[in-house]
């Protein structure tokens, strides 16, 4: 009879308090409620007061809620919980990229990266999976088996980790260092895209982190049935990885083109909810010697896009361990990009960033496990 009642003690004991950083405003005042902190008709009141704090202060703390009564403070810090996820480890590379491995509970590890002087003032990198089912035969992260999709609390927290480390709270209103989000670390969005959108709801709002939705964008490898629904919900920038321009060289680069193919792809693009010459959609394509980068290409890729309100990225290849792949030559890509040019697209050369911690595209990841298989070394070696 105690032993059940111990378990039973146990069990409630384990059960994680939400964090209330990763509700969306309207959850954030349902769980009020729910909660019992105050009745229907204050929720909304008191919900934007909270959120305040938590979106536009940063507090991790419920105790700073300095205008907040005691005893909801109290209350609110009996159930529910702001703190911070752990981070496992924080590099800064001699270029200023910063990279945090962020846990959030038992084996979800998720690298957030933040690059200086891209965009308006600097870019955060953020994952919405561990790991990826795509397999895209350049990419490390492909060759990691999916973990699960991240929550919008998790993706909202590689927003804070990164804020808090560049002390940027309360939100600043001009010159921020963190004035772009970029989804293009781990993982593909829109097969993820309910707590993508939430997240983005949640640091869009303007009482909050405030970060507009056109310095937003979301990089797929082209799930197009769901391009549609991103357009609408998030009104976020779009960026799509091509890395082709013909269906049988997709197919092996971008394995998901067997489902949905170069033509399906280009009619998802162009019917992208907004686009307009001032809100351009980008298209990525990765340099790989001897594989995609002949003038041909360059001159096909412009007939692939004709019409498209259209920037492209170009990625020299950042190479990782096992990978056959080899980065184009410095002259072979500047040939491709010239042709760009004269066509009158911006095809800015993306320059590797944090290539010394190994957290420049494609690479996430890597460096983590790396460190686990050291520990497990270490361990063994102490083990015998
Ligand atoms: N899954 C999404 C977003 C994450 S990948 C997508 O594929 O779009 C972000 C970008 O990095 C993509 O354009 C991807 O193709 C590119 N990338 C992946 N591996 C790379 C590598 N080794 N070198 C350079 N770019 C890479
Ligand atoms: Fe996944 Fe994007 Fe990597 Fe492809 S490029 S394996 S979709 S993370």
């Amino acid at each position: 009879m105690s032993a059940t009642l111990d378990l039973s003690r146990a069990t409630q004991k384990a059960a994680t308090p939400v964090n209330l950083s990763g509700l969306t405003r309207e959850g954030l005042r349902q769980a009020l409620i729910d909660a019992d902190i105050c009745p229907p008709e204050k929720a909304r009141m008191r919900a934007s007061q909270i959120w305040g704090w938590i979106h536009n202060h940063g507090v991790t703390d419920f105790d700073a809620m300095s205008n907040v009564a005691r005893d909801t403070r109290e209350k609110l810090a009996a159930v529910f919980t702001l703190a911070r996820p752990e981070i496992v480890e924080r590099q800064v590379s001699n270029d200023g990229t910063r990279k945090w491995l962020i846990r959030t509970a038992p084996g979800i590890e998720i690298e957030t990266v933040y690059i200086p002087d891209v965009g308006r003032a600097g870019a955060l990198c953020v994952s919405s999976q561990v790991g990826c089912t795509l397999n895209c035969t350049f990419c490390h992260t492909g060759t990691q088996k999916l973990v699960r999709n991240l929550t919008a609390a998790e993706i909202v927290a590689q927003v804070q980790v990164a804020r808090d480390d560049l002390g940027e709270w309360p939100s600043p209103k001009e010159d921020r260092r963190l004035s772009n989000i970029v989804f293009m670390g781990m993982g593909e969005p829109l097969y993820n895209l309910d707590n993508v959108a939430d997240a983005i709801d949640i640091i869009s709002d303007n009482e909050g982190i405030a970060l507009s939705r056109r310095r937003i964008t979301v990089s797929t490898s082209g799930v197009v049935p769901q391009l549609q629904a991103l357009g609408e919900r998030t009104q976020a920038m779009l960026a799509i990885s091509l890395h082709a321009t013909n269906d049988p060289l997709r197919d092996v680069l971008v394995p998901l083109n067997k489902k949905y193919d170069l033509e399906a792809l280009m009619a998802g693009i162009r019917a992208y909810p907004g686009l307009s010459n001032a809100r351009r959609v980008t298209f990525e394509y990765v340099m790989l010697k001897g594989v995609n980068d002949s003038p041909e290409e360059a001159r096909a890729l412009l007939n692939l896009i004709k019409g498209i309100p259209a920037k492209i990225n170009l990625i020299p290849f950042n190479p990782w361990p096992g990978t056959d792949y080899q980065c184009s030559d410095w002259k072979t890509i500047e040939r491709f990009a010239a042709i760009l040019n004269k066509a009158g697209y911006a095809s800015p050369i993306r320059t590797p960033r944090g290539r010394d911690i190994l957290a420049a595209c494609g690479q996430l990841k890597s460096e983590s496990e790396k460190v686990r298989a050291s520990t497990l070394r270490r361990a063994e070696q102490d083990a015998a």
